[in-house]
């Protein structure tokens, strides 16, 4: 009878298991005429229904693919022309061999380019779909009927290869990971990013948008310009704070460990994937090598 007990309990977790690896759900968010954001695991996708093409704004893991492929088709039916990857991480550019088929032309930044590459040659088992086709330096424009899309380049913020892509007519931004919506931001300094650079994006950023703009952050939900200026007013005590502590001559470790320093933004903020030590730790070392 314990024999039994012990294998349906066994049976039953194992059920689990795999329905909690099922239960991902793509959820989407209308946030404009022709402009969605899908959420699943990963970077928030940016997909644009026009006239003439469909855009679609990265395409978070390989294994969510199907499911990210039915989600888009209920919202047309037609191929995607354009794939965008705002940088170079997995959680955005894992489903790019599934989507980049030959009616789709994928696009990044060169630095994007550069790292697919890169990680192409150390892995057999990935295929060459996975880079994009074109590449640019600094802007690149597409024309849609009504509707202009900018992509634009933003120097070492979250990594060296970051884009935003401003949909004009919609009024709708998606800007990749430069922007963690309600939480601490991810920078990675080992490839390419700094506040400096992550504070400046944002800057750029609110030049051009307006009151009425929706934001698609790279991990968050739908935001807008308010929340995005009282974000950028959070950076900028977090980076004073920080430099203060540098001039008075404090360590890496001293900073790290003292959780009273940002204790303000804290529990708002810190519990996403950036804890509040790591936070800390981006920052200090960041500015340190200023
Ligand atoms: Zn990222």
């Amino acid at each position: 009878m314990k024999l039994i007990t012990t294998l349906s309990l066994c049976l039953c977790l194992s059920t689990m298991a795999v329905a909690q690896e099922k239960e991902t759900v793509i959820k989407i968010d209308t946030l404009s005429k022709d402009v969605f954001m899908l959420t699943g695991q990963g970077g928030n996708i940016g997909i644009y229904v026009g006239e003439n093409n469909v855009f679609m704004i990265d395409d978070q893991f390989e294994r969510l693919s199907d499911k990210i492929k039915n989600a888009i088709g209920t919202l047309t039916n037609r191929p995607i022309s354009f794939l965008f990857n705002t940088h170079m991480h997995g959680d955005h550019t894992g489903g790019n061999a599934k989507f980049n088929t030959k009616a789709t032309t994928l696009i990044a930044h060169d630095n994007v380019r550069k790292s697919l590459e890169e990680k192409l040659a150390k892995d057999q088992n990935l295929d060459e779909k996975i880079l994009p086709e074109i590449s640019f330096s600094d802007d690149i424009t597409f024309y849609d009927g009504e509707e202009t899309i900018m992509a634009f380049h933003v120097h070492n913020a979250h990594t060296n290869g970051d884009a935003m892509v401003y949909f004009l007519n919609n009024n709708v931004l998606h800007m990749g990971d430069t922007y963690f919506a309600g939480r601490y931001p991810y920078i990675d300094l080992k490839s390419g990013g700094s506040v400096e650079g992550y504070i400046k994006s944002h800057k750029k950023a609110l030049l051009l948008i307006n009151d009425d703009t929706k934001i698609i952050p790279g991990h968050g939900s739908p935001s807008n310009k308010a929340e995005l200026e009282a974000y950028v007013n959070i950076l900028e005590d977090i980076k004073s704070k920080i430099e203060k502590e540098i001039e008075a001559g404090k360590t890496l470790e001293e900073v790290v460990g003292n959780s009273s320093l940002l204790s303000a933004y804290d529990s708002t903020h810190g519990n996403g994937f950036i804890n509040p030590e790591r936070i800390r730790e981006i920052f200090y070392k960041s500015l340190k090598t200023k």
